[in-house]
């Protein structure tokens, strides 16, 4: 670091100077790829652990780019955030999901993330209802999947959104449970219907006992106060069994299927269903 001024050191060095200009670089690209059509869907089973079908599909976005090649969420979802982008994107997401659940049999449900600005946003609560009216969705088969970043700020608007969608069937989930500080609390505070146990948990270096006693205690809240708990990131049928056996009702994970483009999750359901 050298001295910048009076006091203050600039922290600058090559690396963040890099990463800054790539996250510049893919600010300005981000705007042009929905048009461009770059970004995709890819949609992950949810797994009823009692009957092994699939209950639902989590919506996960993509992003192909043409140089870059294929870009992780989380590493243009935060600039997506940070620039306001994510609005447009983010009803683009819900849009397009909505679109792929409402061809898939009725029992199926959707899970869309929800980042903490998409739903800050004037009008947030209006452009999901209108994706569910032109798609034709019923809303009791959409989940919302939001995490407890979403509260750090206190905020009327969070609130407000939240309970207008539930009240017309929309439902959300406590996602990557167990990552922060008072999950407990959100819980009791806001309308979830289910808690998704972080992956750390399930298949993390310290999983054994305790975690499973952790586990353990989360769905039989769970079960007492009527809400589903999905384990994710189920890798072996070890961990199935071990997160069947401690009371988890749903599970999601490589082990039953990787995330996959439309058409593939859409064969999935045919194969179960024999259609
Ligand atoms: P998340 O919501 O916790 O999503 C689960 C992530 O775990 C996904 O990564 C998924 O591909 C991965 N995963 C699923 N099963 C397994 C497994 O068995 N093992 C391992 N190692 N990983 C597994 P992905 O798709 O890269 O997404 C990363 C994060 O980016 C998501 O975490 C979510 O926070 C965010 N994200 C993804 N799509 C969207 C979106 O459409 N909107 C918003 N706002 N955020 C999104
Ligand atoms: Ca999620
Ligand atoms: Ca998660
Ligand atoms: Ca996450």
């Amino acid at each position: 670091a050298k001295l910048a001024g009076r006091n203050q050191i600039a922290f600058f060095n090559p690396a963040m100077t890099r990463e800054l200009a790539r996250r510049k670089e893919i600010e300005s690209e981000l705007r042009g790829a929905i048009q461009r059509d770059e970004l995709a869907l890819y949609f992950q089973p949810i797994i009823d652990l009692a009957t092994g079908r699939i209950r639902a599909f989590e919506a996960l976005v993509r992003w192909f780019h043409p140089e870059k090649g294929e870009l992780t969420p989380d590493e243009f979802i935060p600039v997506a955030e940070d620039t306001g982008l994510i609005i447009t994107l983010g009803n683009w997401i819900t849009r397009t999901a909505a679109r792929a659940c409402a061809s898939w049999p009725g029992d199926v449900h959707l899970a869309v993330n929800l980042s903490p600005a998409q739903l800050r946003a004037p009008g947030a609560a209006l452009g999901i209802s209108a994706a569910l009216r032109d798609t034709g969705l019923d809303p009791a088969r959409l989940e919302f999947e939001v995490t407890e970043s979403l509260f750090v700020e206190e905020c009327h608007e969070t609130t407000v959104f939240m309970e207008h969608l539930a009240a017309i069937g929309v439902r959300f989930s406590l996602d990557d449970f167990g990552t922060g500080y008072s999950s407990l609390h959100y819980i009791n505070k806001y309308p979830f219907s289910t808690i998704k146990v972080d992956r750390s948990f399930v298949s993390g270096p310290a999983t054994g006992l305790r975690t499973e006693a952790i586990i353990r205690a989360v769905a039989e809240m769970g079960a007492t106060l009527g809400m589903e708990i999905v384990a994710e990131g189920l890798e072996t049928a070890d961990q199935v069994a071990g997160v069947r056996a401690a009371g988890c009702t749903l599970g999601q994970g490589y082990y039953f299927s990787r995330p996959v483009p439309e058409h593939l999750a859409l064969r999935l359901l045919e194969e179960e269903r024999g259609l």
